[in-house]
């Protein structure tokens, strides 16, 4: 068994903690160094079991406790090849940081890390197709305006997979954005709505997928039960039912102590 604890989820800051056999690898940086410690601690968890950070993009929600943070712990950085230029060019990571450029795949910690294609206005982002230690398989899609051809293909073999539901299309469209900032989150390379996100879950399912988290909730175009109620209404819709078929949550802006094991 493995579990993932998703520490914070939201334009706020993202990070993802993936445990495996005693091992782990964090996923994202995007609050402050404090305050991810501190998450941890909430989960009896320790930045000392982190053996590798992968990171998605270089948005701030995702990255900002990463300069502290490697030079608190040294600990392996991995992301792409555009992610760490933007990194290193923008003071982003300490000079004595330890990169690694994610091509394709990487092995570390007996975990196996896959890059997944996203489409999102960064430099080169990316989600993440991650295989444990002891052969459990989870896809971490967010930060995309829609899901490509790789991503559900990573989605497809996972045991478990974090989407992204980002918005309601109707909130955002009607909500207090600036025009331009709404194009921006509905277009191609903005986020992915509760629409699409729901629409694709029956496939996923289908193809052996059995636990859900919904990631990166906008706080004010979505809320909880709404990105909820449109992934499971979809999911009944297509003949498949809560607990029997597939669990699923949303993941907290903060931790709430909740994990999930896939
Ligand atoms: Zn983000
Ligand atoms: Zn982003």
């Amino acid at each position: 068994m493995a579990k993932i604890v998703p520490l914070f989820s939201s334009s706020k800051g993202n990070s993802y903690y993936i445990q495996g056999n005693g091992t782990a690898i964090l996923v994202d940086a995007g609050r402050n160094l404090k305050q991810i410690e501190l998450a941890l601690a909430a989960n009896d968890l320790s930045m000392r079991s982190v053996g590798a950070i992968f990171v998605t993009h270089e948005h701030s929600d995702h990255i900002s406790a990463l300069k502290v943070l490697l030079k608190r712990y040294n600990i392996p950085l991995y992301a792409s090849r555009g992610t760490l230029h933007y990194l290193v060019s923008n003071d982003k990571v300490p000079p004595t940081a330890r990169l690694n450029v994610i091509e394709d795949v990487i092995e570390t910690d007996d975990f196996r890390v896959q890059r997944v294609e996203t489409s999102h206005d960064a430099a080169e982002p990316c989600g993440y197709h991650i295989t444990t230690p002891d052969g459990r398989r989870l896809s971490i899609v967010t930060d995309t305006g829609y899901l490509t051809d790789d991503a559900k293909k990573a989605i497809s073999r996972s045991h478990l997979a974090v989407v992204e539901s980002n918005h309601d299309i109707d909130m955002l469209k009607n909500g207090m954005y600036p025009y331009i900032l709404k194009k921006r989150i509905l277009s191609d390379c903005g986020h992915l709505s509760n629409e699409a996100c729901a629409d694709a879950l029956p496939h996923f399912v289908g193809a052996g997928l059995t636990r859900i988290i919904l990631g990166h909730l906008s706080e004010e175009n979505n809320t909880p039960h709404l990105a909820l109620t449109g992934a499971i209404d979809s999911l009944n819709r297509a003949g498949m039912a809560l607990e029997s078929d597939y669990l699923i949550d949303v993941a907290p802006v903060a931790t709430n102590g909740k994990s999930m094991l896939f």
